[in-house]
């Protein structure tokens, strides 16, 4: 049965004309960058769990205990962790003209709950654009990144560590997003302006 015709009107127009993103991609393919931009220019909030993340390890509290070590060793914090804190950061925002998720679902379980919450909030995730960046210069990026920010989370191994993580774990939600019909690829290389540019086009339907 199609869900749709048991929605309000109300809720018809809130389905149209919410915008939600979800930034996909490796780590180091400049999500976080292009996130906070896309979100800025089209008035969005964006939610990255790691800076969530990061933000409560700073603070030391409880749920930033827990994720410390997990963070460090460049795995995966619980699903079960992540759904709750994505769903309390979303409630927080109740009006919000829509949301620029980056980093999250990072799991198939993740990307169900985040459905189940859409369908509950008559909302739905307008595209998932993927940045896409060669092998070698994601490695690259990666490593600049952590001389130059001091990121503790991205030691060599543990930026292998999170590679390996990705390819299992989150790599398989392309497949699953191209069956609903709304997964699109974005090259990730260039400069910061031309990627941003690109992802306008994209957003804006004019690819
Ligand atoms: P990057 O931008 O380099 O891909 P993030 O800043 O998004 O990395 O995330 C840093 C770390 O935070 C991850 O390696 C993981 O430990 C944790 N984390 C962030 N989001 C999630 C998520 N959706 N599920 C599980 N763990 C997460």
């Amino acid at each position: 049965m199609c869900h749709c015709e048991e929605r309000s009107d109300a809720a018809k127009r809130k389905i149209e004309t919410m915008l939600n993103l979800i930034f996909f991609g490796p780590p180091g393919v400049g999500k976080g960058t292009q996130a906070a931009r896309v979100a800025k220019f089209y008035k969005l909030i964006h939610v990255s769990t790691g800076d969530i993340l990061r933000e409560e390890i700073r603070l030391k509290t409880d749920l930033g205990m827990k994720v410390k070590d997990v963070m460090a060793r460049g795995e995966l914090v619980s699903d079960d962790l992540l759904i709750e804190l994505l769903e309390n950061t979303c409630s927080k925002h109740k009006g919000a003209k829509g949301f620029v998720f980056d980093g999250f679902p990072r799991t198939l379980r993740q990307a169900e709950a985040l459905d189940e919450m859409m369908n509950r909030q008559d909302c739905k995730v307008a595209k998932v654009i993927a940045l896409e960046v060669p092998a070698e210069e994601l490695l690259r990026r990666l490593v600049n990144r952590a001389i130059e920010q001091g990121r503790t989370d991205d030691t060599v191994e543990v930026i292998k560590n999170r590679l390996i993580i990705y390819r299992n774990y989150t790599q398989p939600l392309i497949e699953f997003y191209k069956k609903k019909g709304i997964f699109v690829g974005v090259p990730g290389v260039g400069t910061i302006e031309d990627v941003f540019a690109s992802l306008c086009n994209v957003i804006d339907n004019r690819y």
